[in-house]
């Protein structure tokens, strides 16, 4: 095993689980579905070169996004509140200047929020 960034081979693992449910935002029609998940395991390495942690186990093939993958949040008016109160914020502070970056934007809801309520505002 590399690191999947500079390709070194000198890697310390520091976190390790075995047989975890691959997903954790699945719907699932029945129970015994629901019982019947795949699992996979999580190695996570860094690198010792470049700092690069990544989960050394990943298998791609186990992942599957489909119709029953659902990670949206914006359902909850409790969570809406919480990113109007955090455009607002921008709004406030003139964060018009900066980057924003969303890491994990699932379907783009705050994204969305961004472009219809904070870049066009008068
Ligand atoms: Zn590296």
């Amino acid at each position: 095993m590399k690191c999947r960034l500079c390709q070194n081979d000198n890697l310390s693992t520091i976190y390790k689980v075995t047989d975890i449910p691959v997903f954790q935002n699945k719907v699932y029609a029945t129970v015994s579905e629901a019982q019947n998940i795949m699992t996979g395991n999580v190695k996570l390495v860094v690198c010792l070169k470049c700092g690069f942690i990544f989960n050394s186990a990943f298998d791609k093939k186990v992942m599957s996004y489909d119709a029953q993958y659902q990670n949206e949040q914006a359902h909850s008016p409790y969570f809406q509140r919480y990113l109007g109160e955090l455009i607002e914020l921008f709004a406030e502070k003139r964060f018009q200047e900066l980057k924003i970056i969303e890491i994990g934007c699932g379907k783009g809801y705050f994204l969305e929020m961004l472009r219809v309520d904070f870049f066009h505002r008068p």
